[in-house]
Order: C-alpha cells, then sequence, then structure tokens
C-alpha cells in the first residue's frame, strides 16, 4: 500500500529542502490545466492531422503552409490559456532559490515564462525570458522561429497569416522562409539548452519531474543521471509512468494543487 498524501508531501518538502541543487523537469501534463491539449488526448489532434505527420522537417519542406497553419492555430490556443497554480508555485520558488534550481521544460507553450515574468511583476516578454534561473526549453518554443537558410533565430509574437506561401513569415535577414523554433521529430535537441541541463541533472541532488511520462528521450534520461548521482526523484503526475518505480516519492494528482502544496503558493518572497 502507498503512504498516505501527507506523508508523501512531507517526504518531497523534506527532500527538497536539504537539496543543495534541485532540477525541475516539466513536461505537457504541467500545462493540462491552463487548457493547453496533450499531444496523446483526443483534443491534440487538429483536422485530420496527428503531430507526427506536422511536426516534422519533412512536412514543413513539403507544405510549409500547413505546418504554420497548424502552429498558428497553436500559437492562438496557448496565448488564450494562462499560467496556473502550478506553473506559479514553480516560478516563485525557482526565484527564491536562485542560483540552486533550474527549469527544463519539453513543452513549447511559454507558459514557465509567462509565469517568470508575472512572478516578477513584469509584462510577459514571450520568446525570450528574463527568469531570475535558468529556464531551459529543451524543445524550443512556439514564440520563437528560425530562418531555413542562415540559420538566424529570434523571438517572434506576432500573428501568422498562413492562408498563402506568400504571406508566411521571411527572414530580416535573407528574406528566406522562417520556421517555428521548435525541435521536430528526428531532429537534435538545442545544444546549449540541453548540455546545461545534462549538467544540472547530474550535480542535483533532486529531480522533480513534472507532468511527463518520461518516455520521450533525451529528456527522459535527465531523471536518470540524477539517480545515478545518488539524488533522488519527486515526480508529480496523476498516472504512473515508468519513472514512478524509481521515484522516492511520487505524488498522484494534478500538478496545479500539488506543487502549491510542495512548494508554497502566493506568500511573498525573500528578493
Ligand atoms: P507527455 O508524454 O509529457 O505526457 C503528459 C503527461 O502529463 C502524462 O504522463 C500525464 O499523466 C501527465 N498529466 C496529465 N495531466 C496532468 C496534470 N494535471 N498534472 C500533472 N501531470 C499531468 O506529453 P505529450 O502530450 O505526450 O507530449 C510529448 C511532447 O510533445 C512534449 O514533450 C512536448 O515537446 C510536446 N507537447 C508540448 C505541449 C506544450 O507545450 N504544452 C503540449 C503537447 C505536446
Ligand atoms: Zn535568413
Amino acid at each position: 500500500m502507498e503512504p498516505p498524501l501527507d506523508a508523501q508531501l512531507d517526504r518531497a518538502r523534506d527532500l527538497l529542502a536539504a537539496a543543495r541543487r534541485v532540477l525541475v523537469l516539466t513536461g505537457a501534463g504541467i500545462s493540462a490545466e491552463s487548457g493547453v491539449p496533450t499531444f496523446r488526448g483526443v483534443q491534440g489532434l487538429w483536422k485530420e492531422y496527428r503531430p507526427e505527420e506536422l511536426a516534422t522537417p519533412g512536412a514543413f519542406r513539403r507544405d510549409p503552409r500547413l505546418v504554420w497553419e497548424w502552429y498558428a492555430w497553436r500559437r492562438d490556443l496557448v496565448l488564450r490559456c494562462k499560467p496556473n497554480a502550478g506553473h506559479r508555485a514553480l516560478a516563485r520558488w525557482l526565484r527564491a532559490r536562485k542560483a540552486f534550481a533550474a527549469l527544463a521544460t519539453q513543452n513549447v507553450d511559454g507558459l514557465h515564462t509567462r509565469a517568470a515574468a508575472e512572478d516578477m511583476g513584469s509584462q510577459a516578454s514571450l520568446g525570450s525570458s528574463a527568469a531570475p534561473y535558468p529556464l531551459l526549453e529543451l524543445h524550443g518554443s512556439l514564440f520563437t522561429v528560425r530562418c531555413t537558410e542562415c540559420g538566424r533565430e529570434e523571438p517572434h509574437t506576432a500573428p501568422v497569416d498562413a492562408t498563402s506561401l506568400e504571406t508566411l513569415p521571411r527572414c530580416g535577414a535573407c528574406t528566406a522562409l522562417l520556421r517555428p523554433g521548435v525541435v521536430w521529430f528526428g531532429e537534435p535537441l538545442p545544444e546549449t539548452a540541453l548540455s546545461e541541463a545534462f549538467r544540472w541533472a547530474g550535480e542535483a541532488e533532486v529531480a522533480l519531474v513534472v507532468g511527463t511520462s518520461a518516455l520521450v528521450h533525451p529528456a527522459a534520461s535527465l531523471p536518470g543521471m540524477t539517480l545515478r548521482r545518488g539524488g533522488s526523484v519527486v515526480e508529480v503526475n496523476p498516472e504512473a509512468s515508468p519513472l514512478t518505480p524509481l521515484a522516492a516519492v511520487s505524488l498522484r494528482g494534478p500538478a496545479g494543487i500539488l506543487l502549491a502544496k510542495v512548494l508554497g503558493t502566493g506568500e511573498p518572497t525573500r528578493v
């Protein structure tokens, strides 16, 4: 039988309080309570397409307009969502921990960035993070673009008109087509963010893993690195995952409620 939730919450708080370094890893589940659909759910479908058919370099080469139309729809959807109690609890807690914690996310929705900006009382600036801790977007962001020719990358939050090939966004430097600044199936993860996440995972005493099924590599291997250096995993997920048997604490339930309980919510923090 599993220990009662209160005992598990205490254990999670103790582990986090004692840890000198913490890596937080989040997946689509943390944004579920904001109304952002996960890929695995039925709502994840757009028109008759599966994400696997659209989020690939081949799909963009074949039909950039269609792919941009999907991303324009996803941006629009995410902009109508707000950071939830889970994003907010993390933003506040991470700010208080300053140099001793990092946040790596598989999400591309910008909600951690917006939560960080709101926590600091500034206007949300999507596409560029002003978080006072490392915020590592392992799969890129819906709010950045990259040039298909010269590789220039920049924030991009303006609406995209995907009604024709001619109206798609183009590079200011070389006029080639811009593509969404996200990692597609089969593409490598951004090197700097990934190596920083690996470094944190290898040094962390606790990996706090929230809302990810821990299946998609290489991000999924981060908690394993923390375990190998003798650290612990604290998992927050309504469902069991491949990581559950390895976790010191597995908090079963929605991230918004549980993170507020473990990390604290709205109290003012030391700055
Ligand atoms: P995933 O494999 O990370 O699975 C989602 C996990 O969240 C599941 O384990 C589920 O049990 C858990 N979950 C559901 N509701 C939750 C809640 N309220 N609190 C905590 N956990 C909850 O995600 P996926 O949807 O299969 O996506 C795979 C990849 O696709 C992601 O890694 C990401 O790159 C991309 N994606 C991103 C977003 C986003 O940016 N919000 C959304 C969908 C997909
Ligand atoms: Zn260019």
